[in-house]
């Protein structure tokens, strides 16, 4: 089923074979909810409670297409929410830092995380202002959709980081990835429409 999914993905356009092979390591049936498990691999976003999604696996590998994850890189993800998407990262860099906003959803990742014997960093709060204590990061992912682009995630970028976010009002958002040429400067390259759970928190939606 894991090898279908990846082919559909494939089929609409995800080339990177590191985040097609990342996509078929991971069992997205861990992350549902028992309602949805007979529609694990769809191609498809779903609930997974307290009003939040587990991102559609295309979405998914787009996002971690464009972040170009290396080996060594040191990934922070804004958005646990189910923790397949960190899953996902973890199969690209051992050095994966994720943060959850809401606490139900947090305790309920890390003991899928336990369960599956993963060992992301994994905090409690509001990710709109990134996660100082921790940056610089080679990259960042956003998972929910936000109304600007936080300067205090760009702050955290190392030179050469990117940054990739959905931005725009609540119906549709634009992917944008973002890369810091240097201290001052940001390079913005827009990609495809896509419909996200909002960003919230003091630099999202209030
Ligand atoms: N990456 C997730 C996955 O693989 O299941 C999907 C995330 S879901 C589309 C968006 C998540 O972002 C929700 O779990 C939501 O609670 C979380 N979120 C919203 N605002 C946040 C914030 N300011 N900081 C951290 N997480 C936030």
């Amino acid at each position: 089923m894991r090898k279908s999914l990846v082919r559909v993905v494939q089929e609409k356009g995800i080339k990177d074979q590191r985040v097609l092979k990342a996509l078929e390591q991971v069992p997205r049936h861990f992350f549902f909810e028992k309602a949805f498990l007979e529609q694990a691999y769809q191609d498809k976003a779903f609930p997974i409670g307290e009003g939040q999604t587990i991102s559609q696996p295309y979405t998914v590998a787009y996002q971690t297409e464009l972040l170009e994850v290396q080996p060594s890189d040191k990934v922070l993800e804004i958005g646990t929410g189910s923790g397949y998407q960190c899953s996902v990262l973890l199969q690209l860099t051992p050095q994966v830092y994720t943060i959850e906003y809401n606490e139900v959803l947090y305790h309920k990742a890390l003991k899928q995380f336990k369960i599956m014997g993963l060992q992301p960093h994994t905090y409690l709060g509001d990710g709109s202002e990134g996660l100082p204590q921790h940056a610089p990061y080679h990259k960042i992912i956003v998972t929910a959709g936000a109304p600007i682009i936080p300067k205090t995630l760009l702050t955290q970028l190392t030179i050469g980081g990117k940054l990739v976010i959905p931005v725009g009002d609540t119906g549709v958002q634009k992917m944008l990835r973002i890369t810091r040429v240097d201290q001052e400067e940001f390079t913005k390259e827009e990609y495809d429409n896509f419909k996200f759970v909002p960003l919230l928190g003091k630099q999202g939606w209030k």
